[in-house]
C-alpha cells in the first residue's frame, strides 16, 4: 500500500507542528537546490520542503525539476519565510516520476490560455486551470446536492436518440452504416433501416422532452449530463459537447418556474463561494491583472467577487419581451446605430449584442425576459392567451449572455397539436410525448442551464474553452 500520505489541502489547514508526514506531488518549483514547493491538486497553495543542504545525494536532488512527482516525509515546522505559516522538513524524499526539464512544456512563468489550451492534458497543473475545475466541480456537487434537499429525482435521459424533432440545434448523426458504399431506399434515399437501431439516429441536443415524462410520475426531476450540438459557430460561449442541467417540474407554471431557476443560481453560487473561497480569490485577482490591459472602458465596474456577491444577494430584474425591445429601441447605440443588427421592433429574435446591453448597460445585474413571442421559440412552449405569446424565459447574466433557456409547456393536448402542425414538427415520432397530454396532464415547467456558461460565470474566464477539461469545438477534438 502506498497510499499513506496526507493531502496538502489537509496540512496546511491543520497547520499542526512537531509532527512526522508524508506527502506527494508534483513539483512546481526547486530554489536553491534547497527549497522545493510542492502542490497534488487539493489547493492552490504549495507546500513549501526544505531539503536542508548537504542532506541529499546531488544525483537525487537533480531528479528533482519543475514537473517531477515526488514523495517526501518529513517534519512539520513553523515556516519562517513569508506566506506560509508551516513548511516541511524533510527527511526522506523519493522520486517517483521524473520530468525532463528542456522537454517539459510548462515552465514556472505565465502562459498563454491559448497556449495552455494546445496542452491541455498539462493545464491541470497550472494555478489557473486547478482553480476553474475545483469550482467546477464545487458548482457539480452542489446542483446534486440543491436538487436533492428539495425532493427531486435525478433521471439520465438517453444520449442517443432517434426524435429530431425539438429543433434546439444542429444535431451529430449517429450512424453505423458504411459510408463508402451508403445503402438505398427504392428512392435512392438512404436507408436508415438497415442501421443500428433501424431508423437514423443523433445525439441528444437536450433531455428535456424525456425529462417531462418522468416529471408526470415523480413531480420534481431534474437531468444534468452531456449535450451536442454541431453549431458551426466559433463564439467564445459555444461548445459543440456541453453538459446541461435540465429540472423538470409538474404544478409549476412560469412565474414558479422563474423563482426555481433564481434561488437554485443563487444557491449554487453561493456554495461554491463558501468552499471554493480560496480558488475564487485566487480567479479574481487574475481577471483583475488580465483587465488592466484592457482600456479603462471595457474594464469590470465589479470585481469578480464583488459581482457573485451582488448575484446572490439581489433579486434578478424581470421583465417582459415586450418591454425589453421597447428599452432596446429606445437605447442610445439604437439611436446612434451602433447595434449591428438594428431593432427593428416587436417579433424580432433578441442577438447577443441587445441582450448584453440590456444586462450590462440598462439594467446591470441578471434579468428573466418572459413571454417571448411564440413565432421565435419552440413548439413545446405553452401559448398565453393573448395569442401572441408563448409562456418562455430567459435568464441572462453580466459577461456571458443567455445562462438559462426555460418555459412553461404547452399541457393542452389540442393547443400543442395545433402548434405542431404549424410548425411542422412530425407528430407521429412525438407520439409518447402527446401521450402525456392524454394521461393525466398538468401544468408543468422546466428550464436548461449551461453548465460551463456558469463554470464560466463564476470563474471570470472568458473563454469557454477555458472551463471544460477537453473542450470540442468546430475542427478540434483533441485529446
Ligand atoms: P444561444 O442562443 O446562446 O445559442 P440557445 O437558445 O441555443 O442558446 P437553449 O437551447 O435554450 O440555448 O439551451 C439552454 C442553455 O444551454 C442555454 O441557455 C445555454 O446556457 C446553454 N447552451 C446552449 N447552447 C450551448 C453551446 N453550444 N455551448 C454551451 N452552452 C450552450
Ligand atoms: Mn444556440
Amino acid at each position: 500500500m502506498i497510499n499513506q500520505r496526507i493531502k496538502i489541502k489537509a496540512l496546511l489547514s491543520e497547520e499542526a507542528t512537531g509532527r512526522e508526514v508524508t506527502v506527494m506531488g508534483w513539483v512546481r518549483t526547486f530554489r536553491n537546490n534547497q527549497f522545493i514547493s510542492l502542490n497534488d491538486g487539493s489547493t492552490n497553495t504549495n507546500l513549501q520542503i526544505v531539503a536542508e543542504l548537504g542532506q541529499f545525494d546531488e544525483s537525487l536532488l537533480k531528479k528533482i525539476t519543475t514537473g517531477a512527482a515526488l514523495k517526501v516525509k518529513g517534519m512539520v515546522v513553523p515556516s519562517i519565510g513569508k506566506g506560509q505559516k508551516i513548511e516541511l522538513k524533510a527527511t526522506e524524499l523519493e522520486v517517483l516520476g521524473e520530468c525532463p526539464a528542456d522537454e517539459y512544456p510548462l515552465q514556472p512563468k505565465k502562459h498563454s490560455l491559448e497556449f495552455l489550451r494546445e496542452i491541455a492534458h498539462l493545464r491541470f497543473r497550472t494555478n489557473t486551470f486547478g482553480a476553474v475545475f475545483r469550482v467546477r466541480h464545487a458548482l457539480a456537487y452542489a446542483i446534486h446536492k440543491f436538487f436533492h434537499e428539495k425532493g427531486f429525482i435525478y433521471i439520465h435521459t438517453p444520449i442517443i436518440t432517434a426524435s429530431d424533432a425539438e429543433g434546439a440545434g444542429e444535431m451529430f448523426r449517429v450512424t453505423t452504416l458504411p459510408l463508402e458504399h451508403l445503402p438505398r431506399d427504392e428512392n435512392g434515399n438512404i436507408d436508415y433501416r438497415q442501421d443500428f437501431f433501424g431508423r437514423s439516429t443523433n445525439l441528444t441536443v437536450s433531455g428535456q422532452l424525456e425529462a417531462e415524462l418522468a416529471a408526470t410520475a415523480f413531480s420534481e426531476v431534474y437531468t444534468f449530463g452531456p449535450t451536442f450540438r454541431a453549431e458551426n459557430s466559433n463564439t467564445t460561449r459555444h461548445l459543440a459537447e456541453f453538459w446541461m442541467i435540465e429540472p423538470e417540474m409538474a404544478f409549476y407554471d412560469l412565474e414558479d418556474n422563474m423563482l426555481l431557476a433564481e434561488e437554485f443560481i443563487q444557491y449554487i453560487i453561493r456554495f461554491a463561494m463558501e468552499h471554493t473561497a480560496e480558488d475564487l480569490a485566487f480567479l479574481a485577482q487574475r481577471l483583475a491583472e488580465e483587465e488592466k490591459q484592457l482600456p479603462q472602458d471595457k474594464r469590470s465596474e465589479m470585481s469578480l467577487t464583488e459581482k457573485l456577491e451582488f448575484v446572490v444577494n439581489n433579486r434578478f430584474e424581470r421583465v417582459t419581451y415586450t418591454d425589453a425591445i421597447e428599452i432596446l429601441k429606445e437605447s442610445a447605440p439604437n439611436k446612434k446605430k451602433k447595434f449591428q443588427f438594428p431593432v427593428t421592433g416587436w417579433g424580432m429574435d433578441l442577438q447577443s449584442e441587445h441582450e448584453r446591453y440590456l444586462v450590462e448597460k440598462h439594467f446591470r445585474k441578471p434579468v428573466i425576459i418572459y413571454n417571448y413571442p411564440g413565432a421565435i421559440k419552440a413548439f413545446y412552449m405553452r401559448q398565453n392567451d393573448d395569442g401572441k405569446t408563448v409562456a418562455a424565459m430567459d435568464i441572462l447574466v453580466p459577461g456571458i449572455g443567455e445562462i438559462v433557456g426555460g418555459s412553461q409547456r404547452e399541457e393542452r393536448p389540442e393547443k400543442l397539436l395545433e402548434r405542431m402542425r404549424s410548425m411542422n414538427i412530425p407528430e407521429k415520432e412525438l407520439w409518447w410525448y402527446l401521450d402525456i397530454r392524454r394521461f393525466g396532464s398538468v401544468p408543468h415547467s422546466g428550464f436548461g442551464l449551461g453548465f460551463e456558461r456558469l463554470v464560466q460565470f463564476v470563474t471570470g474566464m472568458n473563454n469557454i474553452r477555458d472551463v471544460i477539461p477537453f473542450p470540442r469545438t468546430p475542427g478540434n477534438a483533441e485529446f
